[in-house]
């Protein structure tokens, strides 16, 4: 194993009812204040990535910015910003997608990957799995396969990552927290 799952989860921090009553949050901010814990992170997706066919790194506003802009140097590949609507200047393409109260939108700039780029998916966390399947849908309109989905942390139990692997995207998370 390059990393050590029971030290990433002991920097992920629990906080219930929050941002409302019944969730368990799932906050990564301690990582990014343990230096050993970032790089445990890092390097495992660093080790997981370094041979592979992927073209392009995308990810999603905003806790997936932080992880995928290192992987992005560290690779050396393009970056993409999947953002919530209205954040992107100039032309962008969007995407629509429910929230279990009203809906959200997220958008791509246009041209920002093409007809068979190859692209790393990143999020923090997987819960229902709309969030990424919104950005898969973006993504792949513009003609981009999307060549694996790569999480922190996975909530198997909202079935979002089923529900990519239905789509026949591989999917890859570090932890995972069973029971929600
Ligand atoms: P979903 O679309 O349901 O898969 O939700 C995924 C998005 O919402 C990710 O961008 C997460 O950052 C955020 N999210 C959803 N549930 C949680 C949770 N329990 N803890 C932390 N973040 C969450």
């Amino acid at each position: 194993m390059l990393y050590d799952d029971f030290y990433i989860k002991s920097l992920i921090q629990t906080v219930e009812d929050w941002p409302k009553k019944g969730i368990s949050f799932r906050d990564i901010t301690p990582i990014f204040s343990d230096p050993k814990g970032l790089r445990m992170v890092v390097d495992a997706y660093i080790h997981r990535y370094i041979d592979s066919n992927i073209s392009h790194i995308a990810c999603i506003d905003a806790r997936g910015f932080l992880i995928a802009s290192i992987l992005a140097y560290e690779l050396q590949k393009p970056l993409i910003l999947v953002r919530k609507k209205g954040k992107l200047p100039g032309a962008t393409i969007s995407q629509k997608y429910a929230l279990e109260y009203g809906e959200a939108e997220l958008e791509i700039q246009e041209g920002a990957v093409k007809d068979g780029d190859e692209v790393l998916l990143f999020d923090d966390l997987i819960a229902t799995g709309g969030t990424l399947t919104a950005a898969i849908s973006l993504l792949q309109s513009q003609g981009a396969n999307i060549t694996e989905v790569a999480a922190i942390i996975d909530l198997p139990d909202l079935k979002g990552s089923q529900l990519i692997s239905d789509l026949l995207i591989p999917v890859y998370s570090l932890c995972a927290f069973e029971g929600e």
